[in-house]
């Protein structure tokens, strides 16, 4: 079985479709496991949970999800995540609504925790330092955590009880999942942030046990003037390009 993974697809259509051509053309994506913000910043959110939603998949809600069912509140966000949260709820369908309502934060399966932000608190609290790494491992008992949430892709070692270690996630090298558990962020689809504008994403193989990294260009100037057209913030938009 492979799955593809992906998280923060932030309503990125153009992006979305170029991580599932990509994936496709090195293998048949038997689920796609999506590590939640699949909604909110960019111009397609109805078109991006139709495709989800249409194949096998596994899926947790992030932080801008539920803000745009009203699960959580808005005005936890900054102006332009506002903003781009309250268009984004006027989009969406009714059976899509519900379907994100009746999402689940973290999911457990095989050997893999699911979450958006870190297994402590999944919708809010983002993995990206010693401490918060450290409290993640102690708050979840499968091998593996899989999660998003920075949009900056990493895999984070359990070193011992008391020390973690962060690593790059290579690209495009086959990592073989053995009983080390590991904290694997797979990067942004929609939105990177790592100064990368290349849509970020993994490939889990469960018959040999491993894990790759890609990246795959995507036309971005085709999602920035679908996002001006309804007025979706600037500084949105620009971000795209520097992958920022
Ligand atoms: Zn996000």
């Amino acid at each position: 079985m492979r799955a593809l993974i992906v998280s923060d697809v932030h309503s990125n259509l153009e992006a979305f479709q170029a991580v599932i051509n990509d994936a496709e053309a090195r293998g048949p994506v038997d689920e796609i496991w999506s590590l939640g913000d699949l909604i909110g910043y960019g111009p397609d959110p109805a078109a991006v949970m139709e495709i989800l939603m249409g194949r096998p998949h596994q899926a947790v809600a992030g932080n801008h999800d539920l803000a745009s069912v009203g699960k959580i509140s808005l005005e936890d966000f900054n102006q332009y995540a506002y903003a781009a949260n309250k268009w984004t709820s006027g989009q969406l369908s009714a059976e899509q609504t519900k379907f994100i309502e009746d999402q689940e934060i973290r999911l457990e399966f095989d050997e893999f925790t699911m979450v958006h932000g870190s297994p402590r608190d999944p919708v809010w609290e983002y993995v990206v330092s010693q401490r918060t790494a450290l409290a993640s491992f102690r708050h979840f008992d499968t091998f593996w955590c899989l999660l998003g949430h920075s949009h900056i892709p990493f895999i984070c070692h359990s070193t011992s009880e008391e020390e973690v270690t962060f690593v790059e996630f290579p690209l495009d090298v086959e990592l073989t999942l053995k009983t080390n558990r590991l904290i694997i962020n797979p990067g942004s689809v929609g939105q990177p942030r790592d100064g990368d504008p290349r849509a970020s994403f993994a490939v889990y193989d469960s018959d040999r046990s491993t894990i790759v990294h890609h990246r795959v260009e995507y036309d971005i100037r085709v999602t920035q003037d679908k996002m001006r057209a309804v007025n979706l913030p600037a500084p949105l938009v620009d971000r795209l390009s520097a992958g920022q």
